[in-house]
């Protein structure tokens, strides 16, 4: 056989190997074997889909054969491939794995296709997904003006039902799902009334909208305040040059930064172009999605965790074909397959669930500013506590400043104190906090209660051995959960009842120390018999709708204390809350973490951003351990910018992001000795390399990991910090290039991580 180059075409793989694969296509399968279309191909003893890139030089040595394309049409464009081969190389993860990670897991739940012909003779790919399921297509029924046949019984009552329908609206029609809920099953009866022609029927996909179940107003734009329209103003002037522009909005919660995004999206949708908007999960709310829907009469896709692989397949699928102007979603909507973007929003960029922790370790909002490069956009990068990096990028011109620093409507800001609760071990409440519930119970005000724990205690301690109950697994010790009756690990969800006695010593004197949002909220209750209380996280919230009507409740007034993790710090808004207390803001300072800072200013600057949104002043009480740390001290003070300048310098001192770039590996293993020597090996032959290049890296390391065990597994941790990203690039592909490791042991290259 004589092979053409036309016919070899190169393959990404989804598996953790680098290189692309060559395979000759068949004659037969040439016409649809185009690039973007997933392939069939036997690799090594397997047959594995692969993502079909192009057409390949001619290759010597013998090819094996293209098995079959999975794909009637390509499932992405040459741009999209090359957005995912810069994410290959960036964050040095195989292409092939970047690709299945971008594309709609959905898509490997179609099993087959069948070409149907419609009434009108149009043909019509129906397309089964695995488990016989065919979810494409819906019937619609619509009666006929002159049925020549009158059917009996509940077939009467349905043609009645649809004629009357039809009297004042002559386009009304109904989905056999409708007609279903409405007369229970009818398939016979609705198959007979399309035999009499006494209705007519149409086909057509159908889109699964979560928000469906709900009506959205129309509302008009606001008119701006004049920070507003000087945002605004060059946002838009941006989006008529046509040309990448990177912005960073720094305006405090409710200052108006939403309705900048509305206004500006408005600008790109008259330009012809489509939006992009990005949002922490947690703030992918109803309340947020209804202001698009009430401002926009285009096509919105929603994309949420919450909908399932079939249901992100049907919004993927309508995004492809150019139903949707607007995309909101949270990290993974980056990939949405939107063509024409003209702006792309990051709205609260500072937001850690913005970066992948796992899989290909992507950060959207660094991608945002690629993907908008590409396509020409405005990308507005939004929040009220931007990251230093992000300050830093703007002070440097790299992005162009926007503030808006005072609330939209003339509301203080809460007042904030912070309370010194050291030596007051034990104590839930300083009696300043637990005064100042009582008052806000007594004026009839609502108060959150912060706490970054859930779970009731965090420690069993033997109090005559001192035996301490521990994960076998992780290298955490076990919190007691008393509604489950059981202490838990956090990390690998294992569990034991709890003990009457130490499983050690067998002793009786067992304590419960360290306290999680379930204790508070016991002690909460024993103080504040009256009030009505309820908490919020993991926990608490399982089932769909839980975390919903808990808010519900808040905002309805039928709450008056709240206890929760981060998950009630951000993105709310409730109008009855006038007092938020914050149990110990010591846990996010003491992180192995050079952002610990950094994490703590925000999340304290978020939990007052909570109280007194409403007509009435909020105050804000702190305890923690570290009054004086200036993290807490400028958080309080709403100084960003004196938080700004100290951190910056701290930075800068120890050569930190934004002045070092940095690359965390991390090895694991079952076994201890084979992890730390296959880090030791990496680590030595990384300095190697550092060596011969002369590269101005550091290597650090290999250290055991902040957390040195987790689900049983040892790990061990390399930094590599490098002033330059291109040499610490450099040292990354070469030490990938040279180093290999035992299959037990796993490697992780996370470029830019948040978490060390
Ligand atoms: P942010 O996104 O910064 O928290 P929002 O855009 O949500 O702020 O605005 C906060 C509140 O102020 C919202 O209720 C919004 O409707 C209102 N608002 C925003 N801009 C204006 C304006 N120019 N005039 C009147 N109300 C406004
Ligand atoms: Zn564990």
């Amino acid at each position: 056989m004589t092979t053409t180059a036309a016919h070899i075409v190169e393959v990404a793989i989804p598996l953790p190997l680098e290189g692309h694969f060559h395979y000759l296509v068949p004659e037969q399968l040439v016409s649809r074997a185009v690039p973007g279309t997933r392939v069939l191909v036997p690799f090594g003893r397997r047959k594995l889909t692969g993502y079909l890139l192009g057409s390949a030089p001619a290759a010597s040595g013998e090819l094996k054969e293209v098995l079959d394309v999975l794909d009637e049409a390509p499932l992405f464009t040459p741009d999209e491939l090359e957005f995912y081969r810069w994410i290959a190389n960036y964050y040095l993860h195989p292409l092939g794995e970047v690709i299945k990670m971008a594309l709609p897991a959905g898509i490997n739940l179609v099993s087959r296709y069948r070409c149907e012909t419609a009434e009108d003779g149009t043909p019509v790919i129906r397309e089964f997904l695995a488990g016989g399921r065919s979810v494409r297509l819906e019937r619609f029924y619509a009666a006929l003006p002159d049925p020549p046949v009158k059917p009996r019984g509940k077939g009467l009552e349905i043609l009645e039902y649809l004629q009357y329908l039809c009297e004042s609206d002559e386009n009304a029609e109904v989905s056999g799902a409708d007609l279903r809920a409405r007369f229970g099953t009818c398939t016979p009866q609705l198959n007979r009334l399309v035999e009499l022609r006494a209705v007519r029927t149409a086909e057509r996909e159908v889109y699964r909208d979560p928000f469906s179940a709900q009506s959205f107003g129309k509302d008009q734009a606001l008119e701006l305040n004049g920070e507003q329209q000087a945002a605004h103003g060059r946002i838009a002037e941006a989006l008529r040059g046509g040309s990448f522009a990177p912005f960073l909005l720094h305006g405090v919660t409710g200052s108006g930064k939403t309705e900048v995004y509305l206004q500006s999206i408005a600008v790109a949708l008259e330009l012809g172009r489509t939006a992009l908007v990005l949002v922490p999960e947690i703030a992918l709310t109803p309340q947020l999605v209804g202001r698009f829907k009430r401002r926009f009469s285009c096509g919105i896709a929603v994309l949420h965790s919450g909908l399932s692989d079939g249901e992100r397949y049907d919004e993927w699928r309508r995004i492809r074909r150019g139903e949707a102007q607007i995309v909101i979603g949270a990290r993974s909507a980056l990939f949405a397959p939107l063509a024409g973007i003209g702006i792309i929003v990051v709205d609260e960029e500072h937001e850690g669930s913005y970066k992948q922790s796992e899989g290909v370790r992507y950060n959207a909002r660094d991608l945002a500013l690629v993907r908008g490069k590409q396509a020409g956009a405005a990308v507005v990068l939004g929040s009220a506590t931007p990251l230093i990096t992000s300050f830093y990028a703007a002070s440097q011109g790299r992005l162009t400043y926007l503030k808006l620093p005072n609330r939209v409507r003339e509301l203080p800001m809460p007042q904030t104190t912070l309370l010194d609760a050291r030596g007051k071990k034990g104590i839930t409440f300083l009696p300043e906090l637990a005064n100042a519930i009582e008052q806000n119970l007594d004026a009839g005000g609502q108060t959150l209660l912060f706490l970054n724990r859930r779970g009731f205690a965090t420690y069993l301690v033997c109090e005559d051995c001192g035996h301490v109950m521990r994960c076998p697994n992780c290298e955490v010790t076990l919190t007691y959960h008393r509604g489950k009756g059981r202490h838990v690990c956090h990390y690998c969800d294992y569990s034991l009842p709890a003990p009457s006695a130490c499983p050690t010593c067998q002793g009786k004197e067992i304590t419960l120390l360290g306290r999680g949002t379930e204790r508070v909220e016991e002690e909460v209750q024993e103080l504040f018999p009256l009030a009505r209380v309820a908490r919020m996280d993991r926990d608490s919230t399982k089932g769909k709708g839980g975390h919903a009507r808990v808010l519900k409740a808040l905002e309805a007034g039928d709450l008056d204390i709240l206890i929760g993790t981060q998950m009630i710090a951000k993105g709310h808004d409730f109008p009855g809350v006038t007092l938020v207390g914050v149990i110990s803001a010591d846990a996010s300072l003491n992180l192995p973490d050079f952002r610990s800072s950094e994490r703590t200013f925000q999340l304290v600057t978020q939990v007052m951003g909570r109280a007194g949104r409403g007509d009435r002043p909020g105050r804000v009480l702190v305890q923690t351990l570290a009054p004086e740390h200036y993290a807490l001290s400028h958080a309080v003070a709403h100084d960003y910018q004196g938080f700004y300048e100290q951190e910056i310098a701290f930075r800068e001192e120890v050569g930190y992001p934004p002045f070092a770039h940095l690359a965390a590996l991390t090895f694991s293993g079952i076994d201890q000795r084979q992890t730390e020597g296959s880090a030791q090996e990496a680590a030595r032959l990384l300095r190697k390399i550092k060596a011969e290049c002369r590269l101005r890296v550091e290597i650090l390391g290999p250290v055991t990991a902040p957390l040195g065990k987790v689900r049983g597994r040892y790990r061990w941790q390399i930094l590599i910090k490098g002033r330059e990203r291109s040499e610490l690039h450099r040292v990354l592909f070469h030490l990938r290039g040279s180093f290999s490791h035992p299959s037990t042991i796993r490697l992780v290259i996370d470029v830019d991580p948040v978490e060390m």
